[in-house]
Order: C-alpha cells, then structure tokens, then sequence
C-alpha cells in the first residue's frame, strides 16, 4: 500500500495556507488530474509533479510590495502565501525585509552610493549581493588600516556612510570617518548594534529624519 498524505496540509506547507490560494492549487491539480474533487488525500508518488505544477503556476509572496511587484514580473499568478517563510522572493527573512526597506529609502532620498565601515568578511559579502546591484557600495573592512585620504575619497564619493561599530571595526578606521567636517558627518551614521537588519533600520531611520 502506497503512503499518502492529506492535500490540505500538504498545501500549506508549500505555503498555500490561505483558503482561496488553496482553493486555486487545488483546482489546478485537479485540471491536470493529479487529483479530483472532494479527494482528501494525494500519494506521495504524486507529490513532485503536484509541487512542480502548482509551483510553476504560481508565485507565492509575502504581501511586501518589493515581493508583489517581483511575484507581477514572474509570468506566474501572483498569491499571497501563508506562512510568510514560503516568499519566493525574500523567504519571510528579516534582513531582506530590511533590505527592501533600506532599498527604497535610498531611492527616495537620492542615495546611491554607499559605503559601509566594518562588519564581518561574511556579513560585507551579504551586503554586496544584497545591496549591490542597486547602489554603488563600498564595503570596507574596519580591521585594517586605511590612510586619511582613502577614507576622504569613500566620504566625497558616498550619499551615505554607515559606521558599524556593533561589529569588527577599529577606533582608529572608525575615528577617519566620524571625525570630519560638518558638512560631510551629516551623511554619517553611527550604528552600535549587531546585525544586518538594524544596521539598515537605523539608516532607514536616519534618512528619514528630517
Ligand atoms: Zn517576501
């Protein structure tokens, strides 16, 4: 005897936790015979092509418009997914949910280059991929020596200069940076805690200051 499992719970693991989203995977297997109505149970034989179809038919998203507006471009049917985890654009991840909001506060406030002082080899790798498609991004490394004029240029170069000091990040890198005239410490931002997603929340914040 084959296993199964119920379509119902198998849909919202997938992220069709929404009645009407499940309503219309539901139809979907169901025009392509993978099931029929009132069936309460789907072999796990049939689980890779039922995923295969219902996930090439649709795009699951998290409801952020970033999401949407991917999940519009895809070619597939856009739907709300629950749980948030099944985004296929931001996984219901703080710190793209973070990305996304940082993104758009640059767009808003003409900010298009950035640069950020310190912060792990493996968090500046995740900031470029993240970030750098968008914005011109100089990730520097806080743990080794930078001359004055180097920091200089970064300063002249960069809307926005964001000193990580909750991170790896020398007194001495940091002090070239904070320790500039007034005109220029305004595009600087000083933030002390950890992680991606508040770093980019307090430089939201800061742009939106006003
Ligand atoms: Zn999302």
């Amino acid at each position: 005897m084959s296993a199964d499992q119920s379509i119902d719970g198998w849909l919202e693991k997938l992220g069709f936790g929404r009645p009407e989203a499940q309503a219309l995977a539901r139809a979907t297997l169901e025009r392509a015979g993978l099931t029929r109505p009132g069936k309460q149970r789907i072999s796990n034989e049939k689980l890779p092509r039922a995923e295969a179809l219902v996930l090439g038919r649709f795009f699951l998203h998290c409801g952020n418009p970033e999401c949407e507006a991917e999940a519009q471009a895809s070619g597939r049917q856009p739907l709300l997914c629950e749980p948030k985890s099944r985004c296929g654009r931001c996984g219901g991840s703080d710190n793209r949910k973070a990305e996304v909001a940082f993104l758009e506060a640059c767009r808003s406030h003409a900010v298009k280059r950035l640069v950020v002082v310190g912060g792990s080899p493996a968090v500046r790798e995740e900031l470029e991929s993240a970030l750098g498609g968008a914005l011109g991004l100089r990730a520097i490394d806080g743990t080794e020596r930078r001359t004055q004029d180097r920091a200089r240029s970064d300063l002249e170069w960069a809307d926005l200069v964001l000193i990580w000091g909750g991170s790896e990040l020398h007194h001495k890198v940091s002090l070239l940076y904070t320790q500039v005239p007034p005109a220029m410490r305004r595009k600087v931002v000083s933030v002390a805690k950890r992680g991606v997603a508040a770093l980019l929340a307090a430089a939201v914040e800061h742009l939106r200051r006003p």
